[in-house]
């Protein structure tokens, strides 16, 4: 309707040269109105993404197979944890229409010693053509009251810093525990990925109180979400 106006408007104050400049003019709402009618059409047969712009994420489950990671007093495996946090991560990914990889989606390493492992987990990456990694982790310290998420960026990395602040924000939101920055520290993952990279310790598998939360399901959701969160505000601050 305002579109109409405007151009009736106009019309009165404009003197055709000819008359077939006239004709145009006329012609010219119901043009207007069929391209208004058309473009949404246009844009659903594109299928054009409305919410994030296609972002090709890798989710890294840490360790597997004949490597369990840390392990807790109850038992409890770091691989097991790790993988579902990744699995819950990339199914929250691809519902917001990001692209999301696993380096593993079983309980299986990708080559027979660790260092090729991470070898391998990095050239994967590369491989699928993903524009940021997130390794998933669960920590271990010898001192059982320490506890928190704690994420790690690639020293000098200014993507990796930003990426790695936004997940520890969410995190620690989350779950109202841990570092407010995250620290820079050199890991062979971290270092060796092309793109912005960075490893999350969710929590201290050696915690009680952590191993108690990281076996329940509604735990890992929350975790996952949280990450999840964090990668979505990289993707919104950088597009
Ligand atoms: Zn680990």
């Amino acid at each position: 309707m305002v579109f109409w106006r405007v151009h009736k408007k106009k019309r009165r104050n404009y003197s055709p040269p000819f008359a077939g400049s006239r004709k145009k003019a006329t012609r010219r709402p119901q043009a207007v109105i069929l391209w208004i009618a058309l473009v949404p059409m246009l844009l659903a047969y594109m299928h054009l993404p409305s919410a994030w712009p296609i972002l090709s994420t890798m989710l890294d489950p840490g360790h597997g197979g004949i490597d369990p990671g840390a392990v807790g007093r109850g038992g409890l495996q770091e691989k097991t944890i790790t993988l579902d946090i990744a699995a819950k991560v990339a199914a929250l990914l691809e519902q917001q229409g990001v692209t999301a990889h696993m380096t593993r989606t079983s309980d299986s390493r990708l080559a027979g010693s660790q260092s090729n492992d991470l070898r391998a987990r990095v050239e994967f990456t590369t491989r699928q053509g993903a524009d940021l990694l997130v390794s998933i982790h669960v920590n271990s310290f010898h001192l059982r009251s320490v506890r928190g998420p704690r994420t790690y960026y690639q020293p000098g990395s200014e993507q990796g810093q930003k990426l790695a602040q936004f997940i520890q924000d969410r995190l620690r939101e989350a779950c109202g525990c841990g570092l407010k920055q995250p620290v820079a520290e050199d890991h062979f993952l971290t270092r060796e990925t092309l793109v912005p990279a960075v490893i999350v310790e969710v929590g201290y598998i050696s915690n009680e109180e952590e191993e108690r939360l990281l076996s329940q399901d509604s735990y890992r959701s929350l975790l996952a979400e949280a990450i999840t969160q964090g990668i979505l505000d990289y993707i919104a601050a950088a597009s």
